[in-house]
């Protein structure tokens, strides 16, 4: 028989750029999301879920080749029946598979929707930056107003202010429609590509591919050429300028702070009219400086339908947060509703009181009373200093003598004064004491 490796725990780790999130950084992310539905929900959007796993095509023409996310980025897999399929690394192109599949065209115009949960992208981990994170989003299908486009800026600010981001910064911009867009592409193209033998590798391949992609390069060159390159504002026909001019005149009179920036495209192929990136100041990583951090984006796509094989457009916009990066900044207190701090805490000693221990602690479950328990723990000192710690108003104790007598003894932890109580009263005792 072959002797079998020995496994060592560390080489069974998480993946890299993966991690677990348990204890309070659970109850944050649970928190987080129940602020975010319930904000959502109030504005009429509806929860939607799609699976974590699509066909590569929904991506791959999705959001388009010559990106980041479907060129380098993708978890992808074959199924053993032989498909080929990706974990999501965004969640737009889903919903609009989702509304076309489920024929969301036929409901009331526009369908709004939220989801949220785990994307997967294989980037280089670093801080913020992992390889399962989640987001938050929101998307309004089936119209073009730009009210919309405005509703769906005003959310995500919304949603970050309520989740303790203070001074967030918006970035916006407008790529127009298609035919504005062609004309842009062009300008721009013929722009590079005088400059095509200063432009580093990677942005003369971008050239190639998805020209406004090199908007965003990190190159320092490229950066210097960015500042001459054509502006996508002055390419936008009639009916884009006014599309952008009525979601900048709706920012302005719901107050939110904005800035233009033209060199924002957000590079995904579906993208047209409004883009947006909502960022944060922090301190840098190195030195005493200040960075942006991108905490969200999106924008609108009417023509990612087609993209899809729908025989119409259909008109869509929508945004998506960075949750995990949120939660590295907030410091606001993101507790979900489930979580209530202990009013009680439940101490038991002896193997009699043990056994008769959880119907205590039912009743008190039943009476919507907070608690705390230690049933793990046999030593009355340990766990009335564990109740001290935890600076619980309450202890009950509960001991052999008591178990015979079908009574526990309620102590104040404050004045330290105790009562014996019937377990049968016990419940109408504590609402009584108003802790
Ligand atoms: P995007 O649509 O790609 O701009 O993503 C929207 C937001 O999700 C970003 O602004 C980030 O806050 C967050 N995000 C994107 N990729 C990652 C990642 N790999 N790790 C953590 N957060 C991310």
């Amino acid at each position: 028989m072959s002797e079998t490796k020995k496994t060592r725990t560390e080489d069974l780790f998480s993946p890299k750029g993966m991690r677990d999130i348990a204890g309070n950084d659970y109850y944050r992310f649970q928190g987080f999301f129940e602020k975010a539905q319930e904000i959502a929900n109030f504005y009429g959007f509806e929860p939607i879920e799609t699976p974590v796993l699509e066909k590569t095509e929904v991506f791959a023409t999705g959001v388009g080749e010559g990106t980041d996310i479907v060129e380098k980025e993708m978890y992808e897999l074959k199924t053993k029946g032989g498909d080929s399929l990706v974990l999501r690394p965004e969640g737009t192109a889903a919903i609009m598979r989702s509304y076309i599949e489920q024929g969301m065209m036929n409901r009331p115009q526009p369908v709004y929707l939220y989801t949220y949960g785990p994307y997967f992208r294989h980037d280089k981990p670093q801080k913020g930056r992992y390889r399962q994170f989640y987001q938050f989003s929101v998307e309004i299908l089936g119209k073009t107003k730009s009210t919309l486009d405005a509703l769906v800026i005003y959310l995500g600010y919304k949603i970050l202010e309520e989740a303790g981001i203070k001074d967030v910064s918006i970035k916006l911009n407008s790529i127009g429609d298609k035919e504005s867009r062609t004309e842009y592409l062009r300008a721009l193209t013929g722009y590079y590509r005088k400059f095509v033998n200063q432009l580093p590798p990677v942005d003369r391949e971008r050239l190639k591919k998805n020209p406004l992609r090199i908007l965003d390069s990190k190159e320092e060159k490229t950066k210097e050429l960015n500042v001459n390159a054509p502006q996508a504002l002055n390419y936008l026909n009639p009916v884009s300028k006014k599309h952008f001019k009525e979601v900048i005149e709706h920012l302005d009179e719901l107050g939110v702070p904005y800035t233009i920036d033209h060199t924002m495209v957000r590079g995904l192929d579906y993208y047209t009219h409004t883009v947006f990136e909502y960022f944060a100041t922090v301190s840098s990583e190195f030195g005493d400086g200040t960075e942006s951090l991108a905490l969200g984006g999106g924008g609108r796509y009417d023509y990612l339908a087609k993209r899809l094989g729908s025989k119409k457009d259909i008109p869509a916009v929508g945004m998506a947060l960075g949750v995990d990066r949120i939660l590295e900044l907030s410091t606001t207190d993101l507790a979900p509703r489930i979580m209530k701090k202990p009013k009680v805490c439940f101490i038991q000693l002896g193997i009699e009181a043990k056994t008769k221990s959880l119907a205590i602690i039912e009743a008190l479950r039943k009476a919507k009373m907070p608690l705390f328990h230690a049933l793990g723990k046999d030593n009355i000192s340990s766990q009335l200093a564990q109740a001290e710690k935890m600076g619980i108003p309450v202890a009950i104790i509960f001991g052999q003598k008591e178990a015979i007598d079908g009574t526990v003894m309620v102590r104040n932890m404050e004045n330290r004064q105790q009562k014996t109580v019937p377990i049968e009263e016990l419940a109408e005792y504590l609402k009584k004491m108003k802790i």
